[in-house]
C-alpha cells in the first residue's frame, strides 16, 4: 500500500487594465499578433519597468480571501533563463519575499502567492516555422504554491475548482483553463504507509483542463506504484502531460534542473506593503466568497445542493437568483424557491444558451421570473403554459400576467367549463372511459391528457381530473 502526496503550483493571469511593468493593454485574447507591445515588454535594453499597483492589490485580495498573511515587506527578483518567448533573458518574479506568505483553502495549506510576469506565446505554423507573439509578454501573473497536503486526484481538482471560483468572485482573474488564463502543475509522489519521509516528487506540466488534472495525477500515481512494485525507484523529474496519449512523458531530470540565479531586481523598488496600501481596508472589502454563499443559500432558500452548485458557479446567475428569490418572497406567502431555481437554471438558462444571450442582454427582470414562479405555485397557470410563456417574456420584456391576458393563456379552472370539456373527451374516447370504469387507473391519465390537448395545456390538471372522475362515477 502506497500513500500518494500532491502539491499544486497554480498560475493565473490577473485581470488588470495594463500589463505588469508597462502601460500596454492587458488583453490576453487579442488576436492580432504583437499588437499590445512596447520596448519594455519586448525587453529592449535600457528600458525601465514600473510596478502595476492594481496587480499587487489583486494578489493582496487573493491573500485575504485565502485567510493568508500579507508580507510587510515584499520585493521582485530576476529569474534568469533563456527561451525565445522571453526576450529579456530573465523573468521578473518573486523569490524570498512573496506578497502572500501563507493561507488555507479546502484544508490545504498555502505556502505562498507571488506576482510575476507572463511570457510571450510561441506559434508553430504548418511549414515548421515558429513565430513569437508578445501580446502575452508582461501580463501580470500570480503564482500560488500549496504545501504537499493533497491526498488524491479528486481533492486536487476540488482545490483547483474552488480557487478558480474565488478568483472569479474577487474579479482577480477570469481563470479560464481552456485559454490558459489558469494553468496547473501537479507535484506527485508516493510513499509506503507510515513512511517517515515523502517519496521523490515528479512535477507534471502542460495540464490544460480539470479533467486532465485528475487524469494526470491518477496516471502518475499508477506509474510510480508500478515502478516501486518492480523494485525500481522513482526519478525526481519534470514530466509533461500528453493530452492525446493521456500519459506523462519525461521532460527533464533533476540533474538537468535549471539554475535560475535569482537576485533582487535592481530596476524596481522594494515594497513596504503596509505603507503603500491600506491593508485593513482591502481586507474589509473581501466580497462574499463561494463557500459563504453556499451556506447562506442553504439556510435562506433550502434548495438542493446540486441546484446551489449550479448557481454558485456563475456569479451572475447567483445574483439573478437572489434578486428573483427576494421578489418571490415578497409576492407570495409560501415561496417555492426550488421551483424558481429550476425555471432559472434549466428553462430560462436553456433559452438563453440557444439564443446566445447573457444576463446584461436579458429582457426578463428578476421580478418577472419571480412572478412566473408565483403564478405556477398559485395554480394560475400550468407548467406547460409556463414553458410557452418564457420565450414570449424574453422577446417582449413583458410581465407574465400581461402576456397571459393578451394571449388568452389563463388556466381553465371553472368547474362547469371543465365538465363540458370532460363530456366531449369521454364521448370521443369511449374505450378509455370503459377501461377506467373497469378499474384501469391509467386510462384516467390518458383522458386528462386529452383534455390538456383540447385546451392547448390550459386545463387546470386537478380540476380536469376531478371533472372526469365525477362524470365517470
Ligand atoms: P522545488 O524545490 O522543486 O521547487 P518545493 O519544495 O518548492 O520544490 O515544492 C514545490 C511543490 O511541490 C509544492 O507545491 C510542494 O507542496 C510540492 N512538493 C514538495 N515535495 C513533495 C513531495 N514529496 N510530493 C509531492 N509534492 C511535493
Ligand atoms: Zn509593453
Ligand atoms: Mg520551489
Amino acid at each position: 500500500m502506497y500513500i500518494p502526496t500532491i502539491g499544486l503550483e497554480i498560475h493565473a493571469e490577473l485581470k488588470t487594465q495594463t500589463k505588469m511593468f508597462c502601460g500596454c493593454l492587458n488583453d490576453g485574447l487579442e488576436k492580432e499578433p504583437n499588437k499590445n507591445t512596447c520596448p519594455v515588454c519586448l525587453g529592449h535594453p535600457g528600458t525601465l519597468p514600473t510596478i502595476n499597483k492594481e496587480a499587487v492589490k489583486k494578489v493582496i485580495r487573493v491573500g485575504f480571501a485565502l485567510k493568508g498573511t500579507i508580507a510587510d515587506y515584499s520585493q521582485f527578483d530576476r529569474k534568469s533563463y533563456f527561451y525565445p518567448d522571453l526576450p529579456k533573458g530573465y523573468q521578473i518574479s518573486q523569490y524570498e519575499y512573496p506578497i502572500v506568505k501563507s493561507g488555507i483553502l479546502n484544508g490545504v495549506r498555502i505556502t505562498r502567492v507571488h506576482l510575476e510576469e507572463d511570457a510571450g506565446r510561441l506559434v508553430h505554423d504548418r511549414e515548421g516555422k515558429t513565430l513569437v507573439d508578445f501580446n502575452r509578454a508582461g501580463v501580470p501573473l500570480m503564482e500560488l504554491v500549496t504545501e504537499p497536503d493533497i491526498k488524491n486526484a479528486e481533492e486536487a481538482v476540488a482545490f483547483a475548482r474552488e480557487l478558480q471560483l474565488i478568483l472569479k468572485y474577487l474579479g482577480a482573474s477570469d481563470a479560464d483553463m481552456e485559454n490558459g488564463q489558469m494553468r496547473i502543475e501537479a507535484n506527485v509522489s508516493i510513499a509506503p504507509e507510515n513512511a517517515e519521509k515523502l517519496g521523490s516528487k515528479v512535477e507534471v506540466k502542460n495540464i490544460n483542463s480539470f479533467k486532465s488534472v485528475h487524469d494526470a495525477i491518477q496516471y502518475e500515481i499508477g506509474r510510480q506504484e508500478k515502478l516501486l512494485n518492480e523494485g525500481k525507484q522513482v526519478k525526481q523529474e519534470t514530466r509533461g502531460w500528453n493530452d492525446s496519449k493521456r500519459i506523462t512523458e519525461s521532460q527533464r531530470t533533476k540533474e538537468e534542473a535549471n539554475d535560475y540565479r535569482y537576485f533582487p531586481e535592481p530596476d524596481l523598488p522594494p515594497m513596504n506593503l503596509k505603507e503603500v496600501f491600506d491593508l485593513e481596508a482591502l481586507k474589509a472589502e473581501t466580497p462574499e466568497l463561494p463557500e459563504e454563499k453556499r451556506h447562506r443559500f442553504v439556510q435562506e432558500f433550502g434548495i438542493t445542493k446540486e441546484q446551489i452548485e449550479i448557481l454558485i458557479c456563475e456569479p451572475e446567475l447567483a445574483d439573478y437568483f437572489e434578486a428573483a428569490a427576494s421578489e418571490l418572497g415578497e409576492q407570495t406567502e409560501k415561496p417555492d424557491y426550488q421551483l424558481l431555481a429550476n425555471y432559472l437554471t434549466s428553462d430560462l438558462k436553456g433559452l438563453m444558451n440557444t439564443q446566445n444571450l447573457n444576463f446584461s442582454e436579458l429582457k426578463i427582470p428578476p421580478e418577472h421570473l419571480a412572478h412566473l414562479a408565483g403564478l405556477i405555485t398559485q395554480g394560475k397557470i400550468s407548467s406547460r403554459i409556463a414553458k410557452d410563456l418564457l420565450p414570449k417574456m424574453i422577446e417582449t420584456g413583458e410581465d407574465p400576467e400581461n402576456l397571459i391576458k393578451a394571449n388568452d393563456m389563463e388556466l381553465v379552472s371553472d368547474e362547469g367549463a371543465l365538465r363540458a370539456i370532460a363530456d366531449e373527451v369521454i364521448a370521443k374516447n369511449e374505450k378509455s372511459a370503459t377501461d377506467y370504469k373497469n378499474g384501469k387507473e391509467n386510462a384516467l391519465q390518458f383522458l386528462v391528457g386529452q383534455m390538456m390537448a383540447k385546451t392547448k395545456g390550459k386545463a387546470d390538471p386537478e380540476g380536469a381530473r376531478k371533472a372526469l372522475k365525477e362524470r365517470l362515477s
